[in-house]
């Protein structure tokens, strides 16, 4: 077996642990072919175990002399030369897919069956380890004893899985080799935790030897399978020079060339390499940094000019988003490279974003595919994703978004910015110093302030950086600040065909304003591949939600809260429950409640009340009623961009809180009048917030329940029509009372009547009070413009005086009839003129007054016609002039009243961009 022999050179001191209390050794090589290799400087040589390494001469080694068998590897170099090209297939194995020892034998089999002339396997840590070394490193640095017993960890974890996977000589090798490293890891943590500092160096050899150890055991399994294959350290191969922003640039020529020599000793048809890791020209190792396996990958694929480079996860492709953020993203069959490298860039963690160049210089596809469903597709990322895959639609002109959070936006402003070349220089050299990566980078033409999104554990540096920079034209007030925005996440959109695609920010910023997201920073280079939007970091998901459901017509989801679960409240959540999944189907329309209060319990659910068991459940898992909680729950989930609160009760301290919800980007639905016919004032700036805002007040049922009366209305004025009067019956219980009483019953028996059959309140003063009548009045009198109070409304009650006061509703029933002679005498007084009495509201928007009154009509008039408990509503226009707009029907009820909400609801819905 060959044996890789370096020198280990101590005297480069600066890159590793700096301790000068420890003392520095050196080690060269006596032999000419001996790589030298820089070991961390304290390091106690002697506990490196050198010899045994020597004699095993497996992996990244150590010697202080060349060996016999380097010396017959090297005569035979030059004549296994390097094949390259089709007959490559590059496959790599992520974390999740060697996690367990079950994986490893699955990824074998994988390899086994891939009838690719040859393979070369790129292989991650298994799951966690890598996290597990970061650890071990971090509670060494910090004296933390418990790193003794983290390392214990990472032991057993590969010292068991390769007891399932390995027998014989096989499990004996690798478990000493196993041991061996980590006696050696032991030593050098001991060795940080007494310097308690750790370069960067130092950590990355430490933790690149998860790889080193599952890419082992991969090839002992697949060997075992009686398949030829070598396992290659890629620190011997892949050189990569590090740069200033914690990355490393491959340097191709010399990690060819060593690939070349590689292969001349270790000539195979299958290799299995170590993701992740690799060499500086001065062959200190190094790795591709977090996620680098990917990486690994592509530059393997480059340098062997693989067919394909195949990317194994744990995921069916790259999703239009993470998946984990947004439940209905979808897999994207074929994405560009340029697409690929943006989405990964921004944040889609599926792709190491360095991944696309290698492949890209050779054309080379990269499938991204899921181990743990082998029959899906998965994703190609190739030159042009222009052709259609599979019938996949690739019209839309955005692939997919990504996020990235933790940021803070640093924004430069002032007046002497404008035209004074090298400011934009001034300013970024000043980030370049302090080594803060800039992410996006907005200056808009007034050349008034440039802004620009650092990360936010850079922006302080960032910002004093600045001040200091221009702490004179600060001083001089030609800039004003230097102001940081803490606290944001980008949001990025990501397409191809958004190139030269007219409308495409239009929809994104229309999605986002829908759900009430406000953007502090936009960017889109002149590419056009990529829309950036810098966002509150709060807002992120919903954002990511609210703008994903726009492109790819997912559901139109809102998060319902419904207040007052009483007779329309709990009409509402059963038809709710009835039509749920149709509108689901069919209209794409998710309506998930979220919370029902009533005024002593509510009941709160994280996904969604199941609203077939609602009341039961509420009586069951109710907690105490606390409106701001309630609200703060249905809309604090960040997983559902839209929020709606549906007010079902008549209460006027519920109502009082409208403006603040609207304030907060909660939609708001009601059939409850209060907030309408209160104080002017109040109810003016309501209707102008949501004028203003992108969040919606409907109120349809608060007029005519079911019946479209304000949208009528509206109708009519956004149509330029002018309402000159507008007249009706708009109680059901009047309406009932008044087409009832035709001389067979007294007033009292038919208010008797009405009041079994549940058409009246259950004290029916306040029906017949006509304050109800008096607040549908006043709210169609301000819907039409006129600016009045409840009390400028003479309103006519039918309740007797003397039993104004009378204490119950029984008594008051009781003594009704001692009044009906004068009901009666009205009545007969109408019939003798061949009219009838109806109880009315009128809108006379000509002299901006109102008026609810009994009134007589001609037998003729459409308001004798009525029968039931039915509403009747006359709109007298300019265009309806002759013959009113009549909108009749049934205008009360519990199941009319909340059909209205409900439609308002999906009113809502479509508003928010769901399909008509
Ligand atoms: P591996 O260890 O195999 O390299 P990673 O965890 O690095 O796997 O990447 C896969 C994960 O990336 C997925 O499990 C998924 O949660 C996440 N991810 C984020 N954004 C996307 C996206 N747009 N498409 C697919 N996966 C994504
Ligand atoms: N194991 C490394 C990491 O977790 C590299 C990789 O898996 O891509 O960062
Ligand atoms: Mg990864």
């Amino acid at each position: 077996m060959l044996m890789a022999a370096f020198s280990a050179t101590i005297s480069d001191s600066s890159r590793f642990l700096s301790s000068t209390s420890l003392p520095k050794r050196k080690i060269s090589a006596s032999s000419p072919r001996c790589r030298s290799f820089s070991l961390p400087k304290p390091f106690p040589l002697s506990r490196l175990n050198i010899g045994s390494r020597l004699e095993r001469g497996k992996s990244f080694t150590i010697c202080a002399q060349a060996s016999v068998s380097d010396i017959s590897v090297e005569k035979s170099m030059g004549k296994v030369n390097l094949p390259k090209g089709d007959m490559w297939a590059v496959h790599k194995f992520g974390g999740t897919c060697v996690g367990t020892s079950q994986r490893i034998k699955n990824v074998a089999d994988i390899i086994i069956s891939d009838d690719s002339e040859r393979k070369l396997v790129v292989v991650s840590a298994m799951s966690k380890v890598t996290d597990m070394m970061y650890d071990l490193i971090n509670k060494a640095q910090s004296r933390d004893d418990s790193y003794i017993s983290s390392l214990d960890a990472v032991l057993e974890k590969h010292n068991s899985t390769a007891l399932d996977l390995l027998d014989g000589d096989d499990l004996a090798s690798f478990l000493s080799q196993l041991h061996h490293d980590v006696s050696n890891l032991k030593a050098m943590l001991r060795a940080i935790y007494i310097a308690g500092h750790v370069t960067e160096s130092f950590s990355d050899f430490v933790v690149g030897h998860g790889e080193l150890w599952s890419a082992q055991m991969l090839s002992y399994v697949v060997r075992k399978n009686g398949l030829d294959c070598k396992w290659m350290d890629t620190r011997e191969v892949l050189i990569v020079n590090p740069t200033s922003s914690n990355q490393v640039d491959p340097d191709f020529l010399e990690s060819e060339r060593k690939l070349e020599k590689w292969f001349s000793q270790n000539p195979s048809k299958i290799i299995i390499a170590t993701g992740f890791i690799a060499s500086t020209p001065q062959n200190i190792p190094t790795t591709l940094k977090r996620d680098g396996s990917d990486f690994s990958a592509a530059i393997m694929g480059a340098l062997f000019r693989a067919r394909q480079v195949t990317i194994w996860t744990d995921v069916d492709g790259v999703y239009s988003a993470d998946p984990r953020k947004v439940s209905e993203a979808v897999i994207l069959r074929k994405l560009s490279y340029q697409e690929a490298w943006e989405m990964s860039y921004f944040g889609a963690n599926v792709l190491h974003p360095r991944t696309i160049i290698p492949v890209m210089r050779y054309d080379i596809p990269i499938v991204i595919r899921n181990i743990f469903n082998l029959s899906a597709p998965g994703t190609k990322i190739c030159r042009s994703a222009s052709e259609d895959v599979d019938g996949q639609n690739l019209d839309s002109p955005v692939k997919g978004f990504a996020t990235i959070d933790n940021l803070a936006l640093v924004n430069v402003e002032g007046t002497g910015m404008a035209g004074v070349p090298g400011t934009a220089s001034a300013i970024f050299s000043a980030v370049k110093d302090v080594g803060a990566n800039v992410i996006m980078i907005s200056q808009a033409s007034s050349e008034h302030s440039v802004c620009f999104a650092v990360p936010e554990k850079e922006v302080k540096a960032v910002a004093e950086a600045l001040q200091s920079r221009f702490r004179q034209a600060l001083d001089a007030g030609r800039l004003s600040q230097v102001a940081v925005i803490p606290n944001c996440s980008i949001l990025a959109a990501v397409g191809q065909k958004m190139a030269s695609t007219p409308g495409v920010s239009a929809t994104l910023f229309n999605a986002l304003a829908k759900a009430n997201i406000n953007i502090r920073a936009i960017a889109q280079g002149c590419s056009e591949y990529n829309i950036t939007v810098v966002v509150k970091r709060e807002d992120c998901i919903r954002a990511l939600r609210a703008v994903h459901s726009r492109f790819y017509l997912s559901r139109t989801t809102i998060a319902i809260g419904i207040i007052g679960p009483g007779l329309i409240g709990a009409t509402l959540l059963d038809q709710l429950r009835d039509q749920a999944a149709v509108l689901k189907e069919e209209f794409n329309i998710d309506l998930r409640v979220m919370g029902i209060t009533g005024s002593r319990t509510m009941l709160l659910s994280e996904v969604g009340i199941d609203l077939s068991r609602w009341s039961e459940l509420l009586k069951q898992k109710g907690q105490v009623a606390d409106l701001e909680k309630f609200t703060q729950h249905v809309h604090g989930n960040h997983f559902i961009p839209n929020t709606a609160v549906v007010d079902c009760t008549a209460d006027s301290n519920v109502a009082s809180c409208y403006h603040d919800w609207l304030c907060k980007g909660i939609h708001v639905i009601t059939p409850n009048k209060k907030a309408n016919s209160g104080p002017l004032d109040k109810y003016l700036k309501l209707r102008a917030l949501q004028r203003q805002s992108y969040t919606h007040y409907f109120y349809e049922a608060t007029v005519g329940a079911g019946l479209p009366i304000i949208s009528t209305l509206r109708g009519l004025l956004e149509t330029g029509d002018r309402i000159l009067r507008i007249e009706g019956i708009f109680s059901g219980t009047l309406s009932y009372i008044f087409n009832n009483f035709t001389g067979t019953r007294t007033f009292s028996e038919v208010v008797a009547e009405a009041k079994e059959a549940g058409y009246t309140e259950p004290d029916p003063r306040d029906d017949l009070s006509g304050t109800d009548v008096g607040r549908k009045v006043i709210i169609l009198a301000r819907e039409s413009g006129l600016k009045l109070e409840l009390s400028d409304i003479p309103v006519q009650t039918l309740v007797p005086e003397p039993l104004r006061a009378t204490e119950s509703a029984e008594d008051f029933m009781k003594q009704l009839p001692q009044f009906d002679t004068d009901m009666a005498k009205e009545r007969q007084d109408a019939e003798e003129s061949g009219e009838v009495l109806r109880y009315v509201g009128v809108v006379d928007a000509i002299n901006q007054k109102g008026v609810v009154e009994l009134r007589r009509y001609s037998k003729s008039h459409p308001f004798a016609q009525l029968s039931g408990s039915d509403n009747i509503i006359a709109f007298t226009t300019t265009r309806y002039k002759e013959q009113p707009l009549i909108v009749r029907g049934p205008g009360a009820g519990a199941q009319v009243t909340a059909g209205g909400v409900f439609s308002d609801i999906l009113r809502l819905a479509s508003y928010l961009g769901a399909p008509s």
